[in-house]
């Protein structure tokens, strides 16, 4: 008896069911950032189905990061590479080459609009949270891209992600806008805050420019000490991916004190006050918005 399409399928179906069952989970895919306020976002998008993670960790500098061979040996592990864009990583393009690393590079920062610093641009786009919806949803597609079959997965997850974001925006609209227009003037270490300054109607000054690489000069040193000698209601702060005796320098030589420390670059350590981005931003803003309101006049 010939075997008919049917009895063809059926079996198929057979085989292919129990190939199923006796198969492992779909591997995870392994992703690596370049930083860790990437890392965290790619694991809230991808949930169970990523394994993420960072190039430059908790409280490091990604502007001044030497990669290792070790670096380029998990770079060339990876199913996907997730960077910031906007001249953040100088050394990525050489260590994906060094690497070997021939898969999907996604730029998390791309259709923004970017603000200008210098010749260039302001790399800090995370620091809008308008910005970081953009970079959800291009996690969520390379993703997508990547691992077809659990686009329901990385859709649902950036959904709910998205919402938190929403929520948190609200917050932090409201915190902020106890500020008044006087006292809204604060002073960083590095220019990392300009798309948070825009985004809220704040003023921020730094003695570095958005790059940590160069030193402060002397002269923007003492045209900061003067700007708060002169104007009482500003708010300095520290940053957790920089050495904190600039700052310190600054405040004693002005008569300030420190409104507190701002997690520009970097999350911080596992377990620790800003260990996700949302607990960031969160912290950032309350901090800047209570430093700013008892700001010494
Ligand atoms: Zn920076």
């Amino acid at each position: 008896m010939p075997i008919s399409p049917r009895g063809a399928l059926c079996c198929m179906l057979v085989a292919s069911a129990s190939a199923a069952t006796a198969a492992e989970p779909p591997r995870r895919v392994r992703v690596v950032a370049s930083f860790s306020i990437l890392a965290d976002l790619a694991r809230n998008v991808g949930g169970e189905a990523v394994e993420v993670s960072a190039l430059v960790g908790p409280n490091a500098d990604a502007h001044v990061f030497q990669p290792r061979p070790a670096d380029a040996r998990r770079l060339a592990e990876a199913d996907l590479v997730l960077t910031n864009g906007l001249g953040f990583e100088g050394w990525m393009d050489r260590l994906v080459r060094a690497s070997g690393y021939r898969g999907p590079v996604v730029v998390a920062s791309q259709g923004i609009t970017p603000l200008r610093a210098g010749r260039g641009f302001d790399p800090h786009a995370w620091q809008d949270l308008a910005n970081t919806r953009r970079y959800v949803a291009n996690l969520r597609d390379a993703l997508v891209r990547l691992q077809p079959a659990q686009a329901g997965l990385f859709e649902a997850n950036a959904a709910a992600y998205l919402e938190r974001l929403a929520a948190l925006d609200a917050e932090v609209r409201r915190a902020l806008a106890a500020v008044p227009p006087e006292r809204r003037r604060a002073i960083t270490s590095h220019e990392a805050f300009g798309y948070f300054a825009a985004a809220y109607g704040l003023t921020f000054l730094s003695a570095q420019g958005s790059n940590t690489d160069a030193e402060a000069s002397a002269a923007d040193v003492a045209r900061l000490i003067d700007q708060i000698r002169q104007q009482r209601a500003t708010a300095v702060f520290v940053e957790n991916i920089s050495d904190p005796r600039l700052v310190e320098r600054i405040v004693r030589e002005a008569g300030a004190t420190v409104g507190g420390r701002l997690y520009s670059d970097a999350l911080s350590a596992p377990g620790t006050e800003a260990d996700t981005y949302l607990k960031m931003f969160a912290h950032n803003s309350n901090t800047i918005a209570g430093a700013l309101k008892s700001a010494a006049r």
